[in-house]
Protein backbone atom coordinates (compact mmCIF):
# COMPACT_ATOMS: atom_id res chain seq x y z
CA UNK A 1 0.00 0.00 0.00
CA UNK A 2 1.53 3.61 -1.14
CA UNK A 3 0.64 6.74 1.08
CA UNK A 4 1.50 10.39 0.86
CA UNK A 5 3.68 11.19 3.65
CA UNK A 6 2.48 13.93 5.98
CA UNK A 7 6.02 15.13 5.76
CA UNK A 8 6.12 18.04 3.16
CA UNK A 9 10.39 18.33 2.60
CA UNK A 10 11.28 17.16 -0.28
CA UNK A 11 14.51 15.95 -1.90
CA UNK A 12 16.14 16.91 -5.54
CA UNK A 13 17.86 13.57 -6.63
CA UNK A 14 20.82 14.11 -8.72
CA UNK A 15 22.16 12.07 -10.96
CA UNK A 16 26.14 11.77 -10.17
CA UNK A 17 26.72 10.89 -14.16
CA UNK A 18 25.65 14.14 -15.58
CA UNK A 19 25.15 16.43 -12.49
CA UNK A 20 21.50 16.80 -13.24
CA UNK A 21 18.27 16.41 -11.25
CA UNK A 22 16.60 13.19 -11.42
CA UNK A 23 14.02 12.72 -9.02
CA UNK A 24 12.29 14.60 -6.72
CA UNK A 25 11.05 12.79 -3.38
CA UNK A 26 8.95 13.85 -0.32
CA UNK A 27 10.45 12.92 2.64
CA UNK A 28 8.77 11.42 5.79
CA UNK A 29 8.69 12.86 8.72
CA UNK A 30 8.09 11.97 12.84
CA UNK A 31 4.38 11.74 12.20
CA UNK A 32 5.28 9.41 9.30
CA UNK A 33 7.59 7.19 11.19
CA UNK A 34 5.48 6.80 14.35
CA UNK A 35 2.48 5.37 11.91
CA UNK A 36 5.26 3.15 10.65
CA UNK A 37 6.52 1.92 13.87
CA UNK A 38 2.99 2.09 15.24
CA UNK A 39 2.05 -0.78 12.97
CA UNK A 40 4.99 -2.61 13.29
CA UNK A 41 4.45 -2.92 16.63
CA UNK A 42 0.74 -3.86 16.06
CA UNK A 43 1.74 -6.74 13.97
CA UNK A 44 4.52 -8.12 16.34
CA UNK A 45 2.16 -7.98 19.41
CA UNK A 46 -1.19 -8.56 18.13
CA UNK A 47 -1.03 -10.72 14.95
CA UNK A 48 -2.55 -12.82 13.05
CA UNK A 49 1.36 -13.70 12.76
CA UNK A 50 3.16 -14.75 9.63
CA UNK A 51 4.67 -18.04 9.50
CA UNK A 52 8.19 -18.66 8.88
CA UNK A 53 7.74 -20.78 6.01
CA UNK A 54 5.15 -18.70 4.41
CA UNK A 55 8.27 -15.79 4.76
CA UNK A 56 10.43 -17.92 3.84
CA UNK A 57 8.46 -18.66 0.43
CA UNK A 58 7.67 -14.53 0.29
CA UNK A 59 11.59 -14.04 0.32
CA UNK A 60 12.65 -16.63 -2.52
CA UNK A 61 9.70 -15.02 -4.62
CA UNK A 62 10.86 -11.67 -3.96
CA UNK A 63 14.70 -12.76 -5.24
CA UNK A 64 12.97 -13.92 -8.05
CA UNK A 65 11.21 -10.95 -9.08
CA UNK A 66 14.19 -8.83 -8.43
CA UNK A 67 16.26 -11.43 -10.53
CA UNK A 68 12.90 -11.32 -13.15
CA UNK A 69 13.62 -7.22 -12.96
CA UNK A 70 17.18 -7.43 -12.64
CA UNK A 71 17.86 -4.08 -15.72
CA UNK A 72 14.83 -1.94 -13.75
CA UNK A 73 16.87 -2.53 -10.19
CA UNK A 74 19.83 -1.55 -12.23
CA UNK A 75 19.19 1.55 -14.12
CA UNK A 76 17.94 2.86 -11.13
CA UNK A 77 20.91 2.37 -9.08
CA UNK A 78 22.82 3.85 -12.07
CA UNK A 79 20.82 6.76 -12.02
CA UNK A 80 21.26 7.15 -7.82
CA UNK A 81 24.79 6.21 -7.69
CA UNK A 82 26.03 6.55 -11.34
CA UNK A 83 27.29 2.83 -11.20
CA UNK A 84 28.24 1.55 -14.64
CA UNK A 85 25.49 -0.66 -16.41
CA UNK A 86 27.71 -4.37 -15.82
CA UNK A 87 28.46 -3.38 -12.37
CA UNK A 88 25.15 -2.29 -11.58
CA UNK A 89 23.62 -5.25 -12.92
CA UNK A 90 26.24 -7.71 -11.12
CA UNK A 91 28.12 -5.82 -9.01
CA UNK A 92 24.64 -4.03 -7.13
CA UNK A 93 21.16 -6.46 -7.92
CA UNK A 94 23.42 -9.69 -8.38
CA UNK A 95 25.28 -9.26 -5.26
CA UNK A 96 22.07 -8.36 -3.42
CA UNK A 97 20.09 -11.50 -4.69
CA UNK A 98 23.21 -13.65 -3.43
CA UNK A 99 22.54 -11.82 -0.30
CA UNK A 100 18.87 -12.47 -0.15
CA UNK A 101 19.18 -16.08 -1.21
CA UNK A 102 21.88 -16.45 1.83
CA UNK A 103 19.79 -15.28 4.24
CA UNK A 104 16.82 -17.79 3.04
CA UNK A 105 19.45 -20.28 3.03
CA UNK A 106 20.62 -19.39 6.52
CA UNK A 107 16.82 -19.18 7.65
CA UNK A 108 16.10 -22.69 6.42
CA UNK A 109 18.83 -24.45 8.55
CA UNK A 110 18.88 -22.44 11.38
CA UNK A 111 18.08 -24.06 15.01
CA UNK A 112 15.50 -21.94 16.54
CA UNK A 113 15.24 -24.39 19.26
CA UNK A 114 17.87 -26.38 21.14
CA UNK A 115 18.04 -28.66 24.20
CA UNK A 116 20.92 -27.58 26.89
CA UNK A 117 20.99 -30.51 29.27
CA UNK A 118 17.18 -30.46 30.18
CA UNK A 119 16.34 -26.59 29.28
CA UNK A 120 14.61 -25.47 26.11
CA UNK A 121 16.90 -22.89 24.14
CA UNK A 122 14.38 -20.84 22.03
CA UNK A 123 15.15 -18.13 19.40
CA UNK A 124 12.70 -15.86 19.23
CA UNK A 125 11.98 -12.59 17.23
CA UNK A 126 13.41 -9.88 18.69
CA UNK A 127 10.68 -7.09 17.81
CA UNK A 128 10.37 -4.12 15.22
CA UNK A 129 13.37 -3.15 14.04
CA UNK A 130 14.45 0.01 11.83
CA UNK A 131 17.27 -0.06 9.43
CA UNK A 132 19.13 2.61 8.47
CA UNK A 133 21.32 1.61 4.87
CA UNK A 134 23.51 4.14 3.06
CA UNK A 135 23.77 5.08 -0.45
CA UNK A 136 26.74 2.85 -1.78
CA UNK A 137 24.87 -0.59 -2.40
CA UNK A 138 21.70 0.35 -1.82
CA UNK A 139 19.63 -2.56 -2.28
CA UNK A 140 22.48 -4.93 -0.94
CA UNK A 141 22.11 -3.04 2.14
CA UNK A 142 18.11 -2.99 2.64
CA UNK A 143 18.05 -6.66 1.99
CA UNK A 144 20.94 -7.45 4.07
CA UNK A 145 18.48 -6.46 6.84
CA UNK A 146 14.96 -6.39 5.36
CA UNK A 147 15.61 -10.33 4.48
CA UNK A 148 17.16 -11.11 7.94
CA UNK A 149 14.64 -9.46 9.99
CA UNK A 150 11.82 -11.20 7.68
CA UNK A 151 12.92 -14.14 7.83
CA UNK A 152 13.13 -13.98 11.86
CA UNK A 153 9.79 -12.46 11.92
CA UNK A 154 10.46 -8.96 12.98
CA UNK A 155 8.58 -6.35 10.93
CA UNK A 156 11.06 -3.60 9.69
CA UNK A 157 11.12 0.28 8.69
CA UNK A 158 13.13 0.91 6.49
CA UNK A 159 15.24 4.37 5.78
CA UNK A 160 17.43 3.75 3.23
CA UNK A 161 19.81 7.03 2.59
CA UNK A 162 18.51 10.55 1.25
CA UNK A 163 20.86 9.57 -1.76
CA UNK A 164 19.27 6.41 -2.64
CA UNK A 165 15.55 6.18 -2.03
CA UNK A 166 14.11 4.95 -5.64
CA UNK A 167 15.91 1.23 -5.44
CA UNK A 168 14.23 0.93 -1.71
CA UNK A 169 10.58 2.12 -3.56
CA UNK A 170 11.48 -0.37 -5.86
CA UNK A 171 12.28 -3.26 -3.82
CA UNK A 172 8.54 -2.14 -1.49
CA UNK A 173 6.98 -2.75 -5.08
CA UNK A 174 8.25 -6.15 -5.55
CA UNK A 175 7.68 -6.99 -2.13
CA UNK A 176 4.12 -6.22 -2.18
CA UNK A 177 4.38 -8.78 -5.84
CA UNK A 178 6.07 -11.27 -3.36
CA UNK A 179 4.05 -11.36 -1.06
CA UNK A 180 5.17 -9.63 2.11
CA UNK A 181 1.69 -8.44 4.34
CA UNK A 182 0.95 -4.84 4.58
CA UNK A 183 2.73 -3.42 7.60
CA UNK A 184 5.82 -5.96 7.58
CA UNK A 185 7.96 -3.65 5.59
CA UNK A 186 7.65 -0.08 5.40
CA UNK A 187 9.82 2.02 3.19
CA UNK A 188 10.29 5.52 4.68
CA UNK A 189 12.53 8.14 2.46
CA UNK A 190 14.11 11.27 4.37
CA UNK A 191 17.41 13.06 5.49
CA UNK A 192 19.14 11.26 8.58
CA UNK A 193 18.83 13.96 10.67
CA UNK A 194 15.10 13.89 10.78
CA UNK A 195 13.57 10.32 9.29
CA UNK A 196 16.82 8.89 10.89
CA UNK A 197 16.55 9.64 14.02
CA UNK A 198 12.94 9.75 14.84
CA UNK A 199 13.31 6.16 13.82
CA UNK A 200 16.02 5.39 16.39
CA UNK A 201 14.34 7.47 19.27
CA UNK A 202 11.03 5.60 18.72
CA UNK A 203 10.45 3.42 21.82
CA UNK A 204 8.53 0.92 19.99
CA UNK A 205 11.81 -0.46 17.93
CA UNK A 206 13.25 -2.91 19.47
CA UNK A 207 16.65 -3.38 17.24
CA UNK A 208 18.37 -0.78 15.01
CA UNK A 209 20.25 -2.49 12.29
CA UNK A 210 22.37 0.25 10.76
CA UNK A 211 25.14 0.66 7.73
CA UNK A 212 26.95 3.73 7.41
CA UNK A 213 29.60 5.65 8.78
CA UNK A 214 31.53 5.46 11.64
CA UNK A 215 30.78 9.17 13.22
CA UNK A 216 26.67 8.36 12.71
CA UNK A 217 27.11 5.11 14.17
CA UNK A 218 28.55 6.39 17.37
CA UNK A 219 25.64 8.84 17.73
CA UNK A 220 23.03 6.25 16.74
CA UNK A 221 24.75 3.31 19.56
CA UNK A 222 24.40 6.14 22.17
CA UNK A 223 20.60 7.42 21.36
CA UNK A 224 19.59 3.60 21.21
CA UNK A 225 21.96 3.08 24.46
CA UNK A 226 19.54 5.68 26.42
CA UNK A 227 16.78 3.40 25.77
CA UNK A 228 18.87 0.39 25.63
CA UNK A 229 17.58 -0.71 22.64
CA UNK A 230 19.85 -3.18 20.32
CA UNK A 231 22.08 -2.04 18.02
CA UNK A 232 24.07 -4.00 15.16
CA UNK A 233 25.91 -1.20 13.22
CA UNK A 234 27.88 -1.91 10.24
CA UNK A 235 31.05 1.15 9.88
CA UNK A 236 33.22 2.21 8.29
CA UNK A 237 37.15 0.51 7.31
CA UNK A 238 40.85 1.30 5.61
CA UNK A 239 41.01 -2.37 5.01
CA UNK A 240 44.95 -3.62 4.19
CA UNK A 241 45.77 -5.97 1.44
CA UNK A 242 49.34 -7.25 2.72
CA UNK A 243 51.66 -8.80 0.66
CA UNK A 244 54.07 -11.56 1.86
CA UNK A 245 57.87 -11.52 0.59
CA UNK A 246 57.83 -15.15 -0.95
CA UNK A 247 55.12 -14.47 -4.23
CA UNK A 248 56.92 -15.19 -7.12
CA UNK A 249 56.70 -12.36 -10.31
CA UNK A 250 53.77 -13.65 -11.43
CA UNK A 251 52.08 -14.02 -8.01
CA UNK A 252 52.97 -10.31 -6.93
CA UNK A 253 51.85 -9.17 -10.19
CA UNK A 254 47.96 -10.75 -9.71
CA UNK A 255 47.87 -9.44 -5.84
CA UNK A 256 48.68 -6.06 -7.18
CA UNK A 257 46.08 -6.65 -9.83
CA UNK A 258 43.01 -8.24 -7.01
CA UNK A 259 44.15 -5.47 -4.67
CA UNK A 260 43.63 -2.71 -7.11
CA UNK A 261 41.00 -4.37 -8.50
CA UNK A 262 39.08 -4.82 -4.85
CA UNK A 263 40.06 -0.77 -3.93
CA UNK A 264 38.04 0.96 -6.72
CA UNK A 265 34.66 -1.24 -7.24
CA UNK A 266 31.86 0.80 -7.18
CA UNK A 267 34.85 3.79 -7.71
CA UNK A 268 36.15 3.20 -4.38
CA UNK A 269 33.20 3.33 -2.60
CA UNK A 270 33.13 0.43 -0.49
CA UNK A 271 33.07 -0.28 3.14
CA UNK A 272 35.71 -3.11 2.90
CA UNK A 273 37.74 -2.37 -0.08
CA UNK A 274 41.34 -3.05 0.29
CA UNK A 275 42.57 0.81 0.53
CA UNK A 276 46.07 0.29 1.84
CA UNK A 277 48.33 -2.43 0.02
CA UNK A 278 51.34 -2.85 2.42
CA UNK A 279 54.12 -5.04 0.21
CA UNK A 280 57.68 -5.87 1.03
CA UNK A 281 60.06 -2.54 1.05
CA UNK A 282 62.17 -4.45 -1.22
CA UNK A 283 59.37 -4.63 -3.74
CA UNK A 284 57.91 -0.91 -3.76
CA UNK A 285 59.56 0.33 -7.32
CA UNK A 286 57.66 -3.29 -8.58
CA UNK A 287 54.46 -1.93 -7.24
CA UNK A 288 54.53 1.28 -8.17
CA UNK A 289 55.55 0.00 -11.63
CA UNK A 290 52.64 -2.47 -11.80
CA UNK A 291 50.35 0.23 -10.31
CA UNK A 292 50.77 2.73 -12.84
CA UNK A 293 50.40 0.31 -15.70
CA UNK A 294 47.20 -0.91 -13.93
CA UNK A 295 45.53 2.15 -12.86
CA UNK A 296 45.00 3.65 -16.49
CA UNK A 297 42.83 0.66 -17.50
CA UNK A 298 39.94 2.47 -15.25
CA UNK A 299 38.33 4.57 -17.32
CA UNK A 300 36.32 6.93 -15.20
CA UNK A 301 32.30 6.89 -17.49
CA UNK A 302 33.41 3.81 -19.31
CA UNK A 303 34.44 1.08 -15.88
CA UNK A 304 35.06 3.29 -13.29
CA UNK A 305 31.37 5.71 -12.14
CA UNK A 306 31.37 8.58 -10.66
CA UNK A 307 31.20 9.43 -7.13
CA UNK A 308 28.08 10.28 -5.73
CA UNK A 309 28.01 13.88 -5.15
CA UNK A 310 29.51 16.80 -5.39
CA UNK A 311 29.80 17.23 -1.82
CA UNK A 312 31.86 13.77 -1.53
CA UNK A 313 33.72 14.66 -4.83
CA UNK A 314 34.88 18.19 -2.80
CA UNK A 315 36.04 15.75 0.13
CA UNK A 316 37.32 12.92 -1.91
CA UNK A 317 39.46 15.45 -3.36
CA UNK A 318 40.48 17.47 -0.40
CA UNK A 319 42.62 13.69 0.82
CA UNK A 320 44.16 14.25 -2.51
CA UNK A 321 45.58 17.76 -1.69
CA UNK A 322 46.56 16.72 1.35
CA UNK A 323 48.34 13.73 1.13
CA UNK A 324 50.38 16.03 -1.55
CA UNK A 325 50.55 18.23 1.17
CA UNK A 326 51.96 15.97 3.45
CA UNK A 327 54.44 14.58 1.34
CA UNK A 328 53.13 11.40 -0.34
CA UNK A 329 54.67 10.27 -3.33
CA UNK A 330 51.76 10.80 -6.09
CA UNK A 331 52.60 7.14 -7.80
CA UNK A 332 49.32 7.68 -10.21
CA UNK A 333 46.85 9.96 -11.04
CA UNK A 334 46.05 13.84 -10.71
CA UNK A 335 46.58 15.44 -6.79
CA UNK A 336 44.48 18.54 -7.89
CA UNK A 337 41.78 17.60 -10.69
CA UNK A 338 39.55 19.59 -11.83
CA UNK A 339 35.99 19.77 -11.39
CA UNK A 340 34.78 17.91 -14.63
CA UNK A 341 31.94 19.73 -16.66
CA UNK A 342 29.69 16.71 -16.43
CA UNK A 343 29.46 14.36 -13.40
CA UNK A 344 31.83 13.70 -10.62
CA UNK A 345 33.43 11.54 -12.18
CA UNK A 346 37.76 11.22 -10.28
CA UNK A 347 40.19 9.31 -12.57
CA UNK A 348 42.29 6.58 -9.41
CA UNK A 349 44.73 7.74 -7.69
CA UNK A 350 47.56 5.84 -6.04
CA UNK A 351 50.21 7.28 -3.01
CA UNK A 352 53.28 5.95 -1.83
CA UNK A 353 55.77 6.87 0.13
CA UNK A 354 53.48 7.64 3.01
CA UNK A 355 54.05 7.28 6.66
CA UNK A 356 51.16 6.00 8.88
CA UNK A 357 50.75 9.26 10.72
CA UNK A 358 49.48 11.07 7.33
CA UNK A 359 45.65 11.55 7.31
CA UNK A 360 45.15 9.63 3.97
CA UNK A 361 46.47 6.58 5.52
CA UNK A 362 44.56 6.83 8.39
CA UNK A 363 40.71 7.97 7.44
CA UNK A 364 38.45 6.46 5.43
CA UNK A 365 38.45 8.69 1.67
CA UNK A 366 35.94 6.49 0.12
CA UNK A 367 36.89 7.05 -3.33
CA UNK A 368 39.50 5.54 -6.32
CA UNK A 369 42.18 5.99 -4.08
CA UNK A 370 45.26 3.43 -2.80
CA UNK A 371 47.87 4.36 -0.37
CA UNK A 372 50.83 1.64 -0.49
CA UNK A 373 52.99 1.05 2.77
CA UNK A 374 55.82 -1.30 2.68
CA UNK A 375 56.69 -3.34 5.27
CA UNK A 376 60.13 -5.25 6.35
CA UNK A 377 58.67 -8.72 6.99
CA UNK A 378 55.75 -10.57 8.31
CA UNK A 379 55.71 -9.32 11.61
CA UNK A 380 56.01 -5.83 10.57
CA UNK A 381 53.20 -6.27 7.46
CA UNK A 382 50.55 -7.58 10.76
CA UNK A 383 51.47 -4.18 12.87
CA UNK A 384 50.87 -1.98 9.89
CA UNK A 385 48.04 -3.47 8.95
CA UNK A 386 46.46 -3.01 12.59
CA UNK A 387 47.41 0.04 12.76
CA UNK A 388 44.31 1.28 12.22
CA UNK A 389 41.25 2.21 14.33
CA UNK A 390 38.88 0.09 11.98
CA UNK A 391 38.68 -3.94 11.21
CA UNK A 392 36.63 -4.23 9.11
CA UNK A 393 38.22 -6.36 5.66
CA UNK A 394 41.79 -7.56 4.43
CA UNK A 395 43.58 -9.65 2.31
CA UNK A 396 47.13 -11.86 2.64
CA UNK A 397 48.94 -12.69 -0.59
CA UNK A 398 51.56 -15.27 -0.20
CA UNK A 399 53.31 -18.34 -2.04
CA UNK A 400 53.17 -20.52 1.47
CA UNK A 401 49.60 -20.89 2.04
CA UNK A 402 50.01 -21.68 5.89
CA UNK A 403 51.86 -18.41 6.45
CA UNK A 404 49.55 -16.36 4.92
CA UNK A 405 46.81 -18.29 7.08
CA UNK A 406 48.99 -17.14 10.02
CA UNK A 407 49.73 -14.30 8.92
CA UNK A 408 45.30 -13.22 8.46
CA UNK A 409 45.17 -14.32 12.04
CA UNK A 410 46.71 -11.88 13.74
CA UNK A 411 44.95 -9.09 11.52
CA UNK A 412 42.59 -7.78 13.72
CA UNK A 413 39.20 -7.88 11.24
CA UNK A 414 36.07 -8.92 10.56
CA UNK A 415 36.98 -10.33 7.23
CA UNK A 416 40.15 -11.47 5.38
CA UNK A 417 40.38 -12.87 2.14
CA UNK A 418 43.64 -15.29 1.38
CA UNK A 419 45.59 -15.39 -2.16
CA UNK A 420 42.06 -13.72 -4.14
CA UNK A 421 38.70 -12.12 -3.56
CA UNK A 422 36.10 -14.59 -2.72
CA UNK A 423 32.88 -14.41 -1.58
CA UNK A 424 30.51 -16.48 0.13
CA UNK A 425 27.59 -15.44 1.00
CA UNK A 426 26.52 -18.06 4.07
CA UNK A 427 29.84 -16.22 6.03
CA UNK A 428 29.47 -13.24 8.43
CA UNK A 429 30.15 -9.88 7.07
CA UNK A 430 31.06 -7.11 10.07
CA UNK A 431 33.80 -5.29 11.85
CA UNK A 432 35.93 -5.17 14.79
CA UNK A 433 36.93 -2.14 16.59
CA UNK A 434 35.61 0.81 14.80
CA UNK A 435 34.12 -1.16 11.68
CA UNK A 436 31.30 -2.08 14.17
CA UNK A 437 29.37 -4.35 16.50
CA UNK A 438 27.52 -7.12 15.41
CA UNK A 439 27.75 -9.54 12.09
CA UNK A 440 25.60 -9.54 9.20
CA UNK A 441 24.80 -12.77 6.79
CA UNK A 442 24.58 -15.94 7.38
CA UNK A 443 23.38 -17.48 10.61
CA UNK A 444 25.19 -14.55 12.35
CA UNK A 445 22.86 -11.76 10.33
CA UNK A 446 19.90 -13.52 11.63
CA UNK A 447 21.02 -13.93 15.55
CA UNK A 448 20.86 -9.73 15.32
CA UNK A 449 17.07 -10.45 14.99
CA UNK A 450 16.67 -12.44 17.85
CA UNK A 451 16.32 -12.56 21.26
CA UNK A 452 17.09 -16.28 23.08
CA UNK A 453 14.58 -17.55 26.22
CA UNK A 454 15.24 -20.31 28.15
CA UNK A 455 12.63 -22.81 28.78
CA UNK A 456 12.72 -25.03 31.94
CA UNK A 457 10.02 -27.38 31.51
CA UNK A 458 8.94 -29.33 34.84
CA UNK A 459 10.54 -32.92 35.49
CA UNK A 460 9.76 -35.58 33.84
CA UNK A 461 7.83 -33.24 30.78
CA UNK A 462 9.35 -34.26 27.29
CA UNK A 463 9.15 -30.84 25.69
CA UNK A 464 8.80 -31.68 21.98
CA UNK A 465 12.00 -30.35 20.29
CA UNK A 466 11.47 -31.58 17.30
CA UNK A 467 13.28 -28.50 15.02
CA UNK A 468 10.29 -28.08 12.93
CA UNK A 469 7.45 -27.92 14.88
CA UNK A 470 8.77 -25.48 17.60
CA UNK A 471 9.89 -23.42 14.55
CA UNK A 472 6.06 -23.33 13.54
CA UNK A 473 5.25 -22.83 17.88
CA UNK A 474 7.65 -20.28 17.67
CA UNK A 475 6.42 -18.60 14.66
CA UNK A 476 2.83 -18.93 14.67
P1 LIG B 1 26.09 7.99 6.69
O1 LIG B 1 26.54 7.53 8.03
O2 LIG B 1 26.20 9.42 6.36
O3 LIG B 1 24.53 7.63 6.50
C1 LIG B 1 24.05 6.32 6.60
C2 LIG B 1 22.56 6.36 6.88
O4 LIG B 1 22.35 6.94 8.17
C3 LIG B 1 21.76 7.21 5.91
O5 LIG B 1 20.52 6.59 5.66
C4 LIG B 1 21.56 8.51 6.68
O6 LIG B 1 20.42 9.22 6.28
C5 LIG B 1 21.39 7.97 8.09
N1 LIG B 1 21.66 8.94 9.17
C6 LIG B 1 22.52 9.99 9.16
N2 LIG B 1 22.47 10.64 10.35
C7 LIG B 1 21.58 9.97 11.13
C8 LIG B 1 21.10 10.13 12.47
N3 LIG B 1 21.54 11.12 13.25
N4 LIG B 1 20.19 9.27 12.93
C9 LIG B 1 19.75 8.24 12.17
N5 LIG B 1 20.15 8.04 10.90
C10 LIG B 1 21.06 8.88 10.39
O7 LIG B 1 26.85 7.07 5.63
P2 LIG B 1 26.78 7.14 4.06
O8 LIG B 1 27.55 8.34 3.60
O9 LIG B 1 25.40 6.96 3.57
O10 LIG B 1 27.59 5.80 3.66
C11 LIG B 1 28.96 5.71 3.62
C12 LIG B 1 29.51 5.07 4.88
O11 LIG B 1 28.89 3.80 5.09
C13 LIG B 1 30.99 4.79 4.81
O12 LIG B 1 31.60 5.16 6.02
C14 LIG B 1 31.05 3.27 4.63
O13 LIG B 1 32.24 2.67 5.09
C15 LIG B 1 29.89 2.83 5.42
N6 LIG B 1 29.47 1.49 5.01
C16 LIG B 1 29.71 0.43 5.84
C17 LIG B 1 29.36 -0.85 5.44
C18 LIG B 1 29.59 -2.06 6.32
O14 LIG B 1 28.99 -3.08 6.04
N7 LIG B 1 30.42 -1.99 7.32
C19 LIG B 1 28.76 -1.04 4.20
C20 LIG B 1 28.55 0.05 3.39
C21 LIG B 1 28.90 1.33 3.80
Amino acid sequence: MWTEPHGTEHITLIDPRDGKPSAVVRCADAVDVDAAVSTARRLFDDGPQWPLPDRLRALSRLAEIIERRVEDFADIISVEIGAPAAFARQGQVGTAVSTLRGIIEAASTYRFAETVADSVVIAEPAGPVAAITPWNFPLHQALGKVGAALACGCPVVLKPSELTPLSSYLLAEAALEAGVPAGWLSVLAGRGEVTGRALVEHPDIEVVSFTGSTEVGRSIAATAGARLARVALELGGKSPSVLLDDLDDDAFAAAVTTSLRFCLMNAGQTCAAWTRMIVPATRYADAAALLRELAVTYVPGENLGPLVSATHWERVTGFLREGVDAGAEVIHGEPAPPRPAHGYYLNPVVFGRVTPSMRIVREEIFGPVLVVQTHSGDDDAVRLANDTCYGLGGAVFGADQARAVAVARRIRSGSVHINGLNGNRSAPFGGFKQSGIGREFGRWGLEEFLEVKSIQPPPGFAYPISHSLLLEENHE
